[in-house]
């Protein structure tokens, strides 16, 4: 009974070591420098797939993968139909932020009922954050370097995650909402859960003796 686990590179490929290690499994190659879309382990009945970080719910949603490792950001963008999500993982932990360029005056523009441009790659999260507000927000769809939006009179803010803040500040803009916090849960395919229970539930066991604190 094999088990597939979906997994992005880069930080979450990293932060998920530790967990899998717990877990008893080791990949077999690092994805940073293999081009290979499925891993194998040290375990023969375990695999991993590398896909895009915004597209391991999709893959866990279909059954492709069993198992797989999504921001909080992702998960809320994706719907999340299909999927379990039983463990918040607290790993690739940042904020869901409104950004806006320095010396803008975001209270002022909500105060007077402005009617205000947001850039983002969250969609979802953007509208719903605005709509509690009560702002009326044109909603600007990217895929990247959302700072440079309001730079170039794109938008009057963004919506972005933000860690250290290092990009904002070399941008000149600024924080000036927190939205939510974000981490990256553990997400398990419904129907999997049930038919590969024997094989998932010391998985979710593992990772759930080893998520950090
Ligand atoms: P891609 O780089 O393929 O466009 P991505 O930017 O969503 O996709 P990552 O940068 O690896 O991929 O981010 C994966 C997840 O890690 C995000 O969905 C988010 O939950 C979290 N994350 C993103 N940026 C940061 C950050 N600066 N610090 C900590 N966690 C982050
Ligand atoms: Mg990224």
């Amino acid at each position: 009974m094999k088990l597939t686990i979906a997994l992005s590179k880069g930080r979450i490929f990293e932060e998920t070591l530790p967990l899998l290690a717990a877990a008893g499994i080791v990949p077999a190659e690092n994805p940073e420098s293999s081009r290979k879309l499925i891993i194998g382990t040290n375990h023969p009945e375990v695999q991993l797939v590398i896909v895009r970080a915004s597209d391991v719910p999709t893959y866990v949603q279909y059954g492709a993968a069993d198992l797989g490792i999504a921001g909080r950001d992702v998960l809320i963008e994706h719907g999340g139909a299909g999927l379990y999500q039983p463990l918040d993982l607290n790993i690739a932990k940042c904020k869901m932020m409104v950004a806006v360029q320095e010396g803008f005056d975001y209270d002022a523009a909500v105060r007077r009922g402005a009617r205000l441009k947001i850039a983002t790659k969250y969609p979802q999260i953007a509208r719903e954050h605005f709509a509690k507000k009560g702002v009326h927000v044109d909603i600007i769809k990217l895929y990247g370097s959302m700072e440079l939006a309001p730079l170039v009179g794109l938008a009057d803010a963004i919506v972005d995650l933000v860690s250290t803040g290092g990009t904002l500040r070399a941008n000149k803009l600024a924080a000036v909402e927190h939205i939510i916090d974000i981490s990256s849960r553990l997400v398990v395919n419904q129907a999997a859960l049930k038919l590969k229970y024997d094989a998932i539930q010391p998985v979710l066991d593992a990772f759930a003796g080893a998520v950090p604190a």
